[in-house]
């Protein structure tokens, strides 16, 4: 058995992958391959319609929100949510807690005045910042929930009446959300939701009229609304298999189900981490991710031989990114217990062999 430690495409729950392998040859017993047949047939608008209730009922998105599949993954969004909501001569403040936030910030600057309100950059992205000020004049706070790279995540998010945009791109649907803080949630599918290309876009209705700016049809969020993400081709076997994902969330008990499972996961791998003396954590304990756990071995020399360990033992994407170094476990919805567990053993095995 193999143990997926990969950020990002990541795991998928098993089942998800045998279905999705299966509408590829035969779609419903159709004798057709869902690759092939129209994304306006009535089985593939099923298909749209039911991940659309699926997002809605796990998250708990009523009428007022717009539901979108769209392409361009998460860093479309970066540019396409000012290039709508921030009018001429606005103002957006920006959380700065990463890598993925500060390319936000970048690509928002092209559009208004952008005031970064905090930023953990000093410590190399190892905490998130609290007790900012927001200005009031800001047309938008927008955070990033979870920083993949550097194994924080969001616990409370600031109370303030400014509407926030958020990127959970790499926490999506993994605890419950609290919606009437939002006005757009964004986040590519291959973190938690589904495979690479397709980008879920949450976003109020009423904040739609704020797209005031000439901008080409498909960067404007109003377009995909009217259409129903239907106004090209949307990225048809994407949409298929997040639906599947979600069907089997909604199976693990939802948001409240799935945080217990994540909650039980994290606390294992950050207790033996804690608790293990040839490896450290990297991220402030109080903002550990529940997601990505990111650690260094506590000598440079126990690199190698436990890269050579976890592949041993059949642990895959283990190895942690170029900005942190060390190791990386990314812990998503559909890693099972069985997998930490293995980790674990290693680490343990390893810390007995070695120390
Ligand atoms: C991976 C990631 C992105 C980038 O997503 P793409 O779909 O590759 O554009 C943005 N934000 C966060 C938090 C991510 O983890």
């Amino acid at each position: 058995m193999k143990h997926n430690f990969s950020a990002g495409p990541a795991i998928l729950p098993q089942e998800v992958f045998r279905q999705a392998a299966e509408a590829a040859v035969n779609f419903n017993n159709s004798g057709l391959s869902i690759l092939e047949i129209s994304h306006r047939s009535k089985d593939f608008v099923a298909v749209a319609e039911e991940a659309e209730q699926l997002v809605r009922e796990i998250g708990g998105f009523g009428d007022e929100w717009a539901v979108l599949f769209l392409s361009g993954g998460a860093s479309t969004q970066f540019f396409m949510a000012p290039m709508n909501f921030l009018k001429d001569g606005e103002k957006a403040a920006y959380l700065d807690t990463g890598a993925w936030s500060s390319k936000a910030v970048k690509e928002a600057k092209k559009f208004g005045e952008i005031e970064v309100v905090a930023s953990s950059k000093d410590k190399n992205y190892s905490y998130i910042p609290k007790g900012f000020d927001i200005p009031a004049d800001a047309a938008y706070l927008h955070t990033t929930s979870n920083n993949t790279i550097y194994g924080t995540q969001i616990k409370d998010f600031p109370n303030t009446d400014i509407p926030m945009i958020c990127d959970m791109s790499s926490d999506m649907f993994s605890r419950p959300i609290d919606v009437n803080k939002y006005v757009m949630i964004y986040a590519g599918a291959q973190k938690n939701i589904g495979p690479a290309g397709v980008t879920l876009v949450i976003v109020k209705k009423d904040w739609l009229e704020r797209a005031g700016r000439d901008m080409p049809t498909m960067l404007n969020y109003k377009t995909h609304v009217d259409k129903e993400s239907m106004f090209n081709t949307p990225p048809v076997f994407p949409i298929y298999v997040l639906m599947l994902t979600l069907r089997w969330l909604k199976g693990q008990g939802g948001l409240k189900g799935i945080q217990q499972h994540n909650e039980a996961k994290a606390k294992m791998l950050y207790d033996e981490l804690d608790r293990n003396t040839c490896f450290t954590g990297t991220a402030a304990k109080e903002d550990r991710s529940l997601m990505n756990a990111c650690f260094l071995p506590t000598k440079e020399e126990y690199t190698e031989p436990f890269l050579k360990a976890c592949q041993e033992n059949g642990i895959s994407g283990i190895k942690g990114h170029r900005s942190v170094g060390g190791f990386r476990a990314s812990i998503y919805n559909a890693m099972q217990m069985e997998s930490i567990e293995t980790l674990v053993r290693v680490m343990q095995e390893f810390e007995k062999e070695h120390a």
